[in-house]
């Protein structure tokens, strides 16, 4: 990891981070997705084997109908492979998708008596879980800080705090630090830094010269090319 800051620097950073990003959010997030309404946990684990690969204005018409046609593991469990199929085919990779969430609803009833577990090791153990959707169950529905490191954190914090060449297992590690421990606060937090990484600090142009970060990132700071 490369280190070119102090700790104290760093933990100023931090703060200062998650004040700016908080306030983005409140302004500009996209506060109106339905999946970051609910604190059902079923719905949650939905939306995110909905929102692999896919568009997010394609997930939210399928997403609507399916949590209201399957509100329950068990009413997924019932299900013909089929209607689940069906329901699902505007969002792409269906047959693949059926099977997956049919898996998911039956070993949640076999195992979990039909309720989405709030242990992270149990939620590891899921077919089709992996750390990324156990984080947003957790964070979403059971008010623990973790962060959403997916891609578009990995992009931002990487570039704010300077960091190259570092483990997975680490990217998580200090990303979990970013978090506010205050659980509304870590929800606005995530959801911000998501939706600001993917209009703001896009992978190919980020928009440094209109970035409110600017001041606090070490990308900006060091001569990178910037892109208004
Ligand atoms: S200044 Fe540029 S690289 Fe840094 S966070 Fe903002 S958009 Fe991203």
């Amino acid at each position: 990891m490369r280190r070119d800051l102090s700790d104290e620097e760093r933990l100023n950073r931090v703060e200062e981070l998650r004040r700016r990003i908080i306030s983005w959010y409140e302004r500009h997030g996209r506060k109106h997705l339905p999946w970051r309404g609910t604190r059902d946990p079923w719905a949650t684990l939905i939306a995110a084997f909905f929102l692999r690969k896919t568009r997010t204005s394609h997930v939210e018409k399928v997403y609507r109908r399916f949590v209201e046609r399957f509100p329950t593991p068990r009413a997924l469990h019932a299900a013909a492979e089929e209607e689940v199929r069906r329901m699902i085919t505007p969002l792409g990779l269906e047959n693949r998708r059926a099977r997956q969430l049919k898996q998911l609803a039956k070993v949640l009833v076999e195992k979990h008596g039909g309720r989405v577990p709030s242990e992270l090791d149990d939620l590891l153990c899921l077919p089709g879980v992996g750390r990324y959707t156990a984080a947003e169950v957790l964070l979403a529905c059971f008010d623990v800080p973790e962060p959403l490191l997916d891609v578009n954190m990995k992009r931002l914090i990487s570039r704010i705090f300077g960091l190259q060449g570092v483990s997975e297992e680490e990217l998580w590690e200090f990303a979990k630090r970013l978090v506010p421990q205050d659980p509304v606060e870590a929800r606005k937090f995530n959801y911000g830094v998501l939706d600001f990484a993917q209009a703001v600090c896009k992978a190919r142009k980020p928009r440094c010269g209109e970035c409110p970060l600017n001041d606090m990132c070490s990308w900006a700071t060091s001569g990178r090319p910037q892109t208004k």
